[in-house]
């Protein structure tokens, strides 16, 4: 299944915490939170999580100590600092050591949100997330390195095989005709004369490498009379 993005809340006012968590589960992410610096910071570091939205006065360790300890360990991991402090020292402190951004209380919820998919779109995991195909089998794909693995099998793919899969992945919600797929990888006129049988040997080769039995496909499958549809696991 494909995973959602995780965030880890660390915010001491019970209101504000779990209202984030509402909001951001609410948004398709996966949200845990911490109401004290010391949880928060131990949370932070498991590993788990994408981004961490960090209150600044918290029991325990402070968002600036916890900001400081996360990026001894993490260059990466974004931070966005929730600061009722809004004096220009305070904005200039977190973001020196390391926050990515900052949103003063009281901030307003659609705000917030734009501001985590705004650093989001800044950071590395989601644009491995992005370049990921997981399918059933035990087929993952790198799609920027044109390489993946079925169960212990490592897999190589044409650039073109994964422009297939890509334009596939974001139209997963239906199957895809031949000739929109001559169109829109291959690049052809939609008026020339179109060779469908290209499509067909590639999508067969394409399922030698991704289906565990390629006669019978549940990755990449047809739907007759409609094209091809692939089918992202989860
Ligand atoms: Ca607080």
């Amino acid at each position: 299944m494909e995973r959602k993005i995780r965030l880890l809340v660390i915010e001491d006012e019970t209101a504000i915490r779990t209202g984030l968590v509402d909001v951001f589960v609410f948004h398709g992410y996966e949200v845990d939170s911490a109401q004290d610096g010391n949880a928060g910071l131990a949370k932070a570091l498991s590993g788990q999580f994408d981004l961490i939205l960090l209150d600044l006065m918290l029991p325990g360790m402070d968002g600036f100590e916890i900001c400081n300890a996360i990026r001894q360990v993490d260059r990466d991991l974004p931070i966005i600092m929730l600061t009722a402090k809004v004096s220009d020292d305070d904005i200039i402190r977190g973001l020196e050591l390391g926050a990515d951004d900052y949103v003063g209380k009281p901030f307003s919820v659609a705000q917030l949100v734009l501001r985590v998919k705004a650093v989001l779109r800044r950071s590395k995991v989601v644009a491995q997330l992005a370049n990921q195909i997981l399918l059933a089998g035990e087929v993952e794909i790198d799609a920027q390195n044109l390489a993946g693995r079925r169960g212990t099998e490592e897999l190589t793919f044409t650039r073109r095989e994964i422009d297939i899969l890509q334009y596939l992945k974001a139209n997963s919600e239906r199957p895809v005709p031949r000739e929109e797929l001559l169109q829109r990888v291959w690049g052809y006129a939609s008026d020339v004369d179109l060779e469908t049988r290209t499509v067909d040997i590639h999508i067969a080769k394409l399922r030698r490498k991704i289906e565990p039995d390629p006669k019978v496909p549940i990755n990449l499958v047809t739907v007759r009379g409609a094209g091809y549809r692939l089918m992202p696991d989860g």
